[in-house]
């Protein structure tokens, strides 16, 4: 069968066969055999196309969007307009590899994110193919230009899967397991997680509790940088106290310490703005960027004041892939396309609609302990009724009815009990309503006691 593009298939939401359906039940039979145990798959549907909120599997069943790739795919998948400027790129020239010999779109990228990334100083940007890769060069250049060690980072912080960022990740099972001694001079704090801190406690309250015991223990002037996400992504969609992050910034400021914000899943629209930071005010010294930079192909970006990223010798940054060519070709259309679209204003309209409708399933179910987010990333904070004890099982039985039903989202969180929307900034209000619906029958039949 071929398949041109995904707007071929159907338009709509459509379950044909059970879930995964037979096709993908053999190609994962055939994973097992030649695919490490250690990859795993939330959904294990085998895909062969996928658009602006719609994902069609290889047995003809189409599920309701509300992943994004993990939050990649804001532009939506295979978006027109990345298809055609990757497609242009690739029939040119596919790699030459930056550091050999350059090309405009590389420079291109590094004056969007001058551009687009908060605040209004001189900045440089330096390119890199994973989020992971970003930090781990961000930390670098932090310590360079401050000529310290000292990494600070917080509670449910989630930064990568290399052995810099997993030392600053915060969960073990299942990342750190097994893979450690991780590197020195990483310390952490408690972040901001409004839903278990004390009732009543402000941001900058929650800000000055971490930061005292950081001045004790570790003293503000041996640190290089506090690396943080300004919402917490993998660890539950967590927003912080308003006042946290500015007291954070703050304190940076008086010790000489570097603000890191990795905004690599709450960036390029994804929260309502064009970066989390700027629903605070907070200019980070240095940003990392990726997921949806590029509309699915892999780049990431770090940014920051010229003179701190300067302060790296010529040279002391790379990578074969970094930047590459084909990659920069689709940053370039998806921020078009988020210019064109206003695609920060539709996050804000996606806001809307869950918060509205999540806030109401709250009032009729008592396990929602809470519903929060920004943006297109929205979390639902399952609980024990009346306690705020995690409900992972139940998570993972209203996912599993969802997608049985042909809507695919996942769980996210350090207690695995937190639902995660993250649909794509473009998904069409008929999809969304759509799932929402569906969503509400798996809580009324979970509710009841009935199998996922
Ligand atoms: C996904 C993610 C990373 C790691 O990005 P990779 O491209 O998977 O290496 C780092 N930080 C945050 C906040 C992320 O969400």
């Amino acid at each position: 069968m071929t398949v041109n593009s995904a707007h071929d298939l159907a338009g709509r939401r459509e379950v044909v066969t059970e879930v995964p359906g037979p096709r993908s039940r053999q190609l994962q039979e055939r994973r097992h055999r030649a695919v490490a145990r250690g990859v795993g798959s939330a959904l294990p549907v085998y895909v062969r196309a996928a658009g602006a909120g719609l994902l069609h599997d290889i047995d003809g069943n189409t599920f309701v969007d509300l992943c994004s790739g993990l939050g990649v795919t804001g532009v939506g998948n295979a978006a027109p307009d990345v298809v055609a400027a990757v497609r242009g790129q690739v029939s040119e020239f596919t790699h030459t590899c930056f550091l050999a010999t350059p090309y405009e779109g590389y420079v291109a990228v590094c004056e969007e994110l001058a551009d687009l990334t908060p605040g209004d100083h001189e900045k440089r940007s330096a390119l890199f193919s994973t989020g992971a890769e970003a930090v781990e060069n961000a930390v670098k250049v932090a310590r360079a230009a401050t000529g310290r060690a000292a990494v600070v980072v917080l509670d449910h912080a989630y930064h990568g899967r290399t052995n810099l960022t997993l030392g600053l990740t915060a969960r073990n099972n299942p990342f750190k397991q097994g893979f450690g001694p991780f590197t020195p001079e990483i310390h952490r704090i408690p972040a901001s997680y409004p839903f278990r801190d004390p009732a009543g406690q402000t941001g900058e309250q929650a800000a000055r509790r971490s930061l005292e015991a950081l001045e004790r223990q570790v003293g503000g002037e041996n640190v290089a940088a506090v690396v943080l996400e300004p919402i917490l992504g993998e660890g539950g969609f967590i927003v912080p106290a308003p006042g946290f992050l500015p007291e954070i910034a703050r304190w940076c400021a008086e010790y000489g310490a570097l603000l890191v914000a990795d905004e690599i899943q709450s960036g390029f629209c994804r929260t309502g703005a064009w970066f989390a930071s700027e629903h605070e005010g907070v200019v980070p010294d240095l940003v990392a960027s990726a997921k949806g930079i590029a509309g699915g192909l892999p780049l990431s970006a770090v940014t920051g004041r010229a003179e701190i990223m300067d302060a790296v010798q010529a040279g002391g940054f790379g990578g074969t892939y970094g930047g590459n060519p084909v990659a920069c070709a689709a940053a370039l259309a998806s921020i078009g396309v988020m210019r064109r679209d206003d695609l920060a204003g539709a996050a804000r309209r996606i806001e809307q609609t869950l918060l509205g409708r999540l806030k109401d399933l709250q009032s009729r179910h008592e396990v929602i302990g809470e519903v929060r987010g920004r943006g297109a990333m929205i979390g639902v904070e399952l609980v024990r009724p009346g306690t705020d004890e995690p409900a992972p099982e139940l998570a993972q039985r209203i996912v599993a009815a969802c997608h049985a039903r042909g809507v695919f989202l996942l769980t996210v969180g350090t207690y695995g009990n937190v639902l995660r929307f993250l649909p794509p900034l473009v998904i069409p209000q008929g999809l969304l309503d759509d799932a929402l619906d569906v969503l509400e029958e798996c809580f009324a039949q979970v509710a009841a006691g009935g199998a996922g």
